[in-house]
């Protein structure tokens, strides 16, 4: 709640609270004085000398109780309102001892303490939201009668020890409460902006992304026509021609952020989709040295699928595999049906593995900890297996390896 402190809407909440609670605490304490030393003694004709208010600060009690009053009005106004509260509960705390300290040291009269206003502090204490304000209370009231106690020397203390604990703990209770609503709304209110953040940035994605699409097609065209009209003179058309459809690729991950998906189920071969995700990713697998091993467990049944969208899903997932192993290795791909009509692929490398803090943070758009990455493969790959309704788990050991396992249910119901 710290950084929302200076927030205009938390400072007017904590100033409606604080106005609610001078008006309350005004009102009850010199109520309940003017009833205890002025009415009742009135209605009751034998006075003890200390149910008056002649012993003590006597006047000055009220006066100096008063005086809280313009200095948290000052505070109120010019300087930090979270402070108010403060004022109120540490200046009456003492200016009571002091109270109290007059009435009955030096006397054999027995201690009665207290006015309705501690009550109130204790009870009121939700309404500020504020777990250290609330020990400070709690606290505070609990001591001031046991310091009074052991100072005078007296057990009646004890009547109003206990009832303050009894109450510190519903007050307790209720804070927590209030606080945990206050964060509970946060966070709802945290993950909506982060939507609409994604739901701005995907339309702005498929917006630039079309219009990148076309000029990048021209180009990709044109330098195929170049190296082909001439042949010999320059080695750099293949790599122009690769990172053209790198940037291809990029604009197409990022035109999937956001947009409403289309997809048309077909039947298709799962083999045939793993091959054709080797052949596109092997000339990267050969150059750093990963060898990779496929393991179909028997006759696979055909896959209600987007052919090409799951085609994407494997190149993404074996890309990354391979990229978190820059010194070489092995990858394996197992395949097999798992009872329910479930194809499960799981996809095992002996990479660098995945750090347990960004574990959670896979998956969300943008985040990578590649130089080169754009962090958009995971996005567009759980989007897609959750478009066919399936599922995707990833575990991992740093330093051993990653094992992504993706569950495809084989017939897609409403088709
Ligand atoms: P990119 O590959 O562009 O970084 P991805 O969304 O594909 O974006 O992956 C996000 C991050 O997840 C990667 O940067 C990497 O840190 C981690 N990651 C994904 N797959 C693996 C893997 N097989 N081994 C280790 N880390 C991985
Ligand atoms: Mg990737």
């Amino acid at each position: 709640m710290k950084e929302g402190i200076n927030n205009p809407k938390l400072i007017f909440e904590e100033r409606k609270a604080i106005i609610l609670f001078l008006w309350l605490f005004n009102l009850l304490y010199y109520s309940f004085e003017i009833f205890y030393f002025y009415i009742r003694p009135k209605l009751n004709k034998k006075v003890n000398p200390f149910d008056t208010n002649e012993v003590g600060l006597g006047v000055w009690l009220y006066i100096l109780i008063f005086c809280l009053l313009p200095i948290a009005i000052y505070f109120f106004k010019k300087g930090n309102p979270y402070v108010v509260k403060y004022i109120y509960i540490i200046g009456y705390i003492g200016i009571d001892i002091i109270d109290n300290l007059m009435k009955y040291l030096g006397t054999t009269d027995s201690f009665g303490s207290g006015n309705i206003v501690e009550v109130l502090f204790i009870l009121f204490c939700p309404i500020f939201v504020n777990n250290k304000y609330f020990w400070v209370v709690s606290l505070g009231m609990i001591g001031k009668e046991l310091l009074l106690g052991l100072i005078l020397q007296d057990l009646n203390v004890l009547i109003p020890t206990v009832i303050y604990v009894i109450l510190s703990v519903i007050a307790y209770i209720l804070v927590i409460r209030f606080n945990s609503y206050i964060q509970t709304l946060t966070t709802v209110y945290e993950e909506l902006r982060q939507k609409e953040k994604l739901a701005v940035i995907g339309q702005m994605a498929a917006a630039i992304g079309h219009e990148i699409r076309n000029p990048l097609s021209s180009l990709k065209g044109f330098t195929q026509l170049q190296q082909e009209r001439y042949p010999n003179t320059n080695d750099y058309y293949p790599i122009m021609i690769q990172e053209i459809d790198r940037i291809n690729s990029i604009v197409n991950d990022l035109m999937y952020i956001g947009k409403p998906r289309v997809i048309k189920f077909e039947k298709a071969s799962i083999e045939e989709i793993i091959a054709y995700t080797l052949s596109i990713t092997q000339q990267q697998a050969e150059r750093q040295g990963v060898i990779v091993e496929t393991i179909m467990a028997g006759p696979l049944p055909p896959l209600d699928c987007d052919d090409k969208q799951l085609k994407q899903v494997f190149i993404n997932l074996i890309k990354n595999a391979i990229e978190a192993m820059p010194e070489g290795g092995r990858i394996e791909i197992r395949v097999k049906v798992l009872e329910k009509r479930t194809l499960s692929v799981s996809i095992q490398d002996e990479g660098c593995g995945i750090a347990d803090e960004n574990i959670l943070n896979l998956g969300e758009p943008f985040f990578t900890t590649k130089t080169d990455g754009t962090g958009l493969g995971l996005m567009v790959t759980d989007q897609i297996i959750k478009d066919h309704r399936g599922a995707m788990k990833i575990k991992s050991i740093i330093d051993k390896g990653t094992r992504v396992i993706v569950t495809l249910p084989i017939l897609q119901i409403d088709k």
